[in-house]
């Protein structure tokens, strides 16, 4: 079973690994920031503020979160393991993912923490775009991943969109939200001996050698 955590501030490439994580092991990637995007369009009664706190680049409440997840890890897809691209973003989750897995008879496996400077996390947000029918990733400012054909996906030819948090001032929000909030789980998950760093600064095919030598004696 591959349980995995994937960490690391905003524009590290957490859903560009996952994805190739999910490909290669055939597990879910369940991104918390996706269930609440999600959360959105379907109009309930959390809508609203979901839509107001993720366009500050603000964290939703923990329990609108933790909700939507436990409902998300009882699917039976999640039962050979899945990818956790978002989630914990502060301690507070955390311990209250480790009881939710309690009740679920689930284990917390690895965490995998991304390292990236941040600026070139910020570089690499101004140009990011993605596929909201695939979930690829490409970037218009990055000549290794842009797009083969402008604004349209390799893989399934869908319309590329930028999402409304992708610009420099909510970058700011969020990398400041990322020190204080989340990046004290690094510690934590440390303490546990859970923790694996892998280097994100370079490129994805090299980050993604090292997170396979993690994954591989699972
Ligand atoms: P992401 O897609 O992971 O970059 O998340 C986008 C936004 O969704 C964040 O800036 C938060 O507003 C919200 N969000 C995603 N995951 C969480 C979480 N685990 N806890 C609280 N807010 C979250």
């Amino acid at each position: 079973m591959k349980n995995i955590i994937l960490l690391a501030p905003p524009a590290a490439g957490k859903g560009t690994q996952a994805l190739l994580i999910k490909e290669l092991y055939s597990i879910p990637h369940i991104s918390t920031g996706d269930l609440l995007r999600n959360a959105v369009n379907e109009n309930n009664k959390y809508s609203e503020v979901i839509k107001e706190l993720q366009n500050k680049g603000e964290l939703v409440t923990d329990d609108i979160v933790l909700d939507l997840l436990k409902m998300r890890l009882k699917n039976d897809d999640c039962n050979n393991g899945y990818i956790l691209d978002g989630f914990p973003r502060n301690v507070e989750q955390a311990k209250a993912y480790e009881r939710m897995l309690d009740s679920l008879g689930k284990e917390l496996g690895k965490v995998i923490l991304l390292d990236i400077e941040e600026c070139e996390a910020k570089k690499r947000i101004v140009g990011r775009i993605s596929c909201p029918n695939c979930g690829s990733v490409y970037n218009d400012m990055e000549p290794s991943m842009m797009p083969k054909e402008k604004g349209i996906c390799d893989k399934c030819s869908n319309a590329l969109v930028k999402r409304a948090d992708d610009n420099e001032k909510v970058f700011n929000k969020r990398f400041k939200t990322y020190l204080e909030k989340t990046k004290p789980l690094i510690d934590y998950y440390e303490k546990k001996g859970n923790l694996y760093h892998v280097d994100s600064s370079t490129n994805k095919e090299y980050t993604f050698k090292q997170i396979k030598e993690i994954l591989s004696n699972d």
